[in-house]
């Protein structure tokens, strides 16, 4: 969990923050490493299995129901209200219904919706060391940029183990074994003692894609909230959640009529955010060499990066701090998505579109990193 998504929580994640990162180690293709530090902590390390229980309790003190083992296989939308039924056998019924549930959920599909996404695909286990923890990963993480075209490698450190990881697009999904073996042989592990291998899929909204449809409304994964750049997830699910539930609560108290309000706010303040992550990833992933040679050599890249994941700085900004450059940033993006490679490496049949000439320049206005926190 990066910092900026931390300060969105109104509670401590301490009890289940295993490691705490300043630093990051840098490659491409598992060579010529360097790493850089930041003196303020950078990210929290956890596990899913921890946070998710810790958030679960969370919200069933706030008083939320849980119930565990019931996944949605049905959605009825009718006038006035939606009934949802589950594979344990039960009917629930109400006026509103949040699509929550992640990259691989079915809600939004089952109640009609046709949600645009482009998908990155991943593969990643957990390396145990034998004896002590390797002192090297104590607290950096390590980033290996175009183990897989299309995103990057990873190494994790948590609790007692490393997270060793791959992802990239679609069409490398049948070479992910073997680039993770690669990468795990790379920072010293054996490849053929990853434990708990599990193979993912991140998804990258499209521009057209709905946030809200009549009475059903999409947040998290399940909308594509994804930043492109980084690939993490977690802020924009808990911004987009709390966005969710103060429009929601206006609106099963009369005081909307509906729930474009929060189509409206993530408008503002989300998407013009992942409008320009987006853009940085089609340029620093044409090229990853070019990236890390810029994150090297040129002063203030990093710490840049550093305040953008920790939620000092936000992408919205660089427009305004940039000027011109920025505007060099969006041209070569989108001479980028314009090529021959480019649109047969994402997808042959989907390219993601040029999104600079599709949408208002008015969603470019800067965000102040309070303004974010405000609508937190
Ligand atoms: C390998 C990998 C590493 C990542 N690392 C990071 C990271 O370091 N930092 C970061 O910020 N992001 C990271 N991400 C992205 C992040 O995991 C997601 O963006 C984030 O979890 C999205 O949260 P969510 O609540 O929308 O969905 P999820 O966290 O996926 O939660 C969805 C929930 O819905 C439930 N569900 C699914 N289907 C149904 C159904 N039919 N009925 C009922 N319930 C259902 C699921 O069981 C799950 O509990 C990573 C992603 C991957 C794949």
């Amino acid at each position: 969990m990066n910092v900026r998504s931390v300060r969105l929580l109104p509670f401590d994640v301490a009890p289940v923050a295993e490691r705490v990162i300043r630093g990051a180690r840098f490659s491409v293709r598992q060579t010529g490493s360097f790493t850089l530090y930041t003196e303020e902590p950078l990210t929290y390390m956890t596990q899913r299995r921890r946070l998710d229980a810790y958030l679960a309790e969370r919200a069933i003190e706030a008083g939320v129901t849980l119930r565990e083992g019931s996944p949605v296989r049905q959605v009825e939308r009718h006038r006035s209200h939606i009934t949802v039924r589950t594979g344990g056998g039960e009917a629930f019924e109400g006026r509103t219904l949040v699509a929550a549930d992640g990259v691989n959920g079915t809600t939004a599909k089952l109640a009609g919706i046709d949600v645009k996404q482009w998908m990155v695909v991943g593969l990643e286990g957990n390396a145990c060391p034998t004896g002590s923890f390797p002192s090297e990963w104590e607290d950096v993480l390590g980033l290996d940029g175009e183990a897989v075209p299309g995103y990057y490698g990873w190494i994790f450190p948590k609790g007692d183990h490393l997270n060793i990881g791959v992802a990239g697009w679609q069409r490398y999904a049948p070479s992910l074994r073997a680039r993770l073996n690669r990468l795990s042989r790379y920072y010293g592990f054996d490849a053929e003692a990853l434990e708990g291998l599990r193979g993912h899929r991140l998804p990258m909204r499209k521009p057209d894609s709905p946030l809200v449809d009549g009475n059903v409304l999409l947040v998290g994964d399940a909308a594509g909230l994804l930043d492109p750049l980084t690939g993490e997830g977690i802020y924009a699910a808990i911004y987009s959640g709390g966005v969710a539930a103060r429009h929601l609560g206006a609106y099963v108290d009369g005081k909307a009529r509906d729930l474009q309000g929060y189509v409206r706010e993530l408008e503002q303040e989300l998407l013009p955010e992942l409008r320009i992550s987006s853009r940085l990833y089609d340029l620093l992933y044409f090229s990853p060499a070019t990236t890390i040679r810029v994150l090297r050599h040129v002063p203030g890249v990093f710490p840049i990066l550093c305040d953008i994941v920790r939620g000092d700085r936000t992408y919205a900004n660089m427009p305004r701090r940039l000027g011109p450059l920025f505007t060099g940033i969006e041209l070569a993006a989108d001479a980028i998505r314009r090529t021959p490679r480019y649109r047969h490496l994402v997808d042959e049949h989907d390219p993601p579109r040029p999104e600079r000439f599709l949408r208002p320049k008015a969603a470019l206005r800067p965000v102040s990193g309070s303004r974010i926190a405000a609508g937190s």
